[in-house]
């Protein structure tokens, strides 16, 4: 016995068929869309339940089949699945590189942009927090996979050790799980097509979501000719692959990075101090009147606001800017 659902928002709703051998059970989408990507599909299979998750455009488009017996869920929050960690590196004093393996039964990609939830229970209550997945390293290729399944995500996250989430999560062994939303996130990719100049305006873990922007826009968008990334930070310390962006600017014409700090030691050369217009006007150099542009925002509350109210008196238009936030 099979039971299902299809929860609909958009104006015109793929439909859906499915087919049955002894072994198998095909479920076929027909979306009327010619580009689907993978990222676009999220499935999973756990148990008896197969959910399959389709987002075309700004709507979602939900398949939930049950086998066998009907269950009961509620449709409307984020699905999320138990991942294992597999690995964890130190990146700087204080900021650390996690690995998460999907279940094998899982198909999830994030899309660049976007972020996830974290679900830890903590004394006996479920906590979830937004992390922003990253690539394993600026360096890792960026291409559309050939094979649906790439198991392992990846994230950059600081430990607060007065913080309520992330001393737990600091906390895990290699082997445990924690639970992972679906994406969520109002970035569009398309917003980097024709780019010309990309600025990228990072503070401290505000890096994360510039890792896989960047490596899409130098790897996928043939009109770049240039993107700047300028990451503010407390001090040198702090910096998030450092070596990595210096290496990277070395090796790609394209790339430059000015790191701005705002507790420097005696010893720094380089600039100082907190976002300010001045560092702004110097840095926003775009090459004409009439080259695509995009900068992109992302940092502490105080950071993101300042910036966004400081780039519109530059008279960048609300087109050019994204700022991330929840
Ligand atoms: P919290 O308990 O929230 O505390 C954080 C710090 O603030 C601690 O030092 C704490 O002592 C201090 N603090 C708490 N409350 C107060 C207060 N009232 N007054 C003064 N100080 C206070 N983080 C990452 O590391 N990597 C990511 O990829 C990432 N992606 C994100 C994506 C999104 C969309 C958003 C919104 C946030 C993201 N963050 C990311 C931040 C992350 O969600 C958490 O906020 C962060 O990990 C802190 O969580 P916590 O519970 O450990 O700390
Ligand atoms: P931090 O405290 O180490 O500060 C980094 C830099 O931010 C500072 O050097 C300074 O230049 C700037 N800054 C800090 N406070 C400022 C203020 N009041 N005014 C102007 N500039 C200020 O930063 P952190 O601990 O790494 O925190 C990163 C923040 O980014 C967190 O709040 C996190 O939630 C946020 N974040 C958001 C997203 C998202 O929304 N998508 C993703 C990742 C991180």
């Amino acid at each position: 016995q099979v039971t299902d659902t299809l929860a609909k928002e958009g104006p015109s709703s793929p439909s859906y068929d499915w087919f049955q051998t002894d072994s198998l059970v095909t479920i076929v989408i027909y979306t009327k869309q010619k580009d689907i990507n993978l990222d676009s599909v999220i499935v999973d299979h756990r148990d008896d339940s197969f959910r399959a998750e389709t987002v075309i455009k700004d709507y979602s488009y939900l398949v939930h089949v049950a086998l066998s017996h009907e269950i009961q869920e509620d449709f409307s929050g984020l699905f999320y699945r138990k991942c294992q960690l597999v690995s964890k590196e130190d990146v700087t004093h204080d900021t650390k590189l996690f690995c998460l393996m999907l279940p094998p039964s899982t198909h999830l990609e994030v899309p660049v942009g976007q972020h996830v939830y974290l679900r830890l229970p903590i004394t006996g209550t479920e906590i979830v927090k937004p992390y922003t997945p990253v690539c394993d390293s600026l360096f890792s290729e960026f291409k559309e996979p050939v094979l649906p399944n790439n198991i392992y995500i990846y994230f950059l996250i600081k430990i607060y050790p007065a913080g309520f989430f992330t001393p737990e999560l600091d906390q895990l062994q290699i082997g445990d799980y924690v639970s992972v939303s679906n994406p969520e996130g109002n970035f569009i990719i398309s917003q980097l097509q024709e780019l010309e100049d990309l600025f990228l305006l990072a503070a401290g873990t505000g890096f994360t979501p510039m890792v896989k922007v960047l490596n899409y826009a130098l790897t996928n968008i043939p009109s770049l000719r240039k993107v700047k990334l300028m990451f503010f930070n407390k001090t040198e310390d702090d910096i998030i692959w450092r070596s990595q962006l210096e290496k990277l600017a070395f090796k790609d014409k394209r790339f430059e990075v000015e790191f701005v700090l705002s507790a420097p030691t005696s010893e720094w050369s380089g600039k100082q101090g907190y976002i300010s217009p001045a560092l702004l006007s110097e840095f926003l150099k775009r090459r004409s009147d009439t080259s695509k542009v995009l900068i992109c925002l992302c940092g502490p509350t105080p950071f993101t606001e300042q910036g966004m109210r400081m780039l519109h008196d530059l008279n960048f238009s609300k087109d050019e800017i994204h700022s991330f936030t929840a």
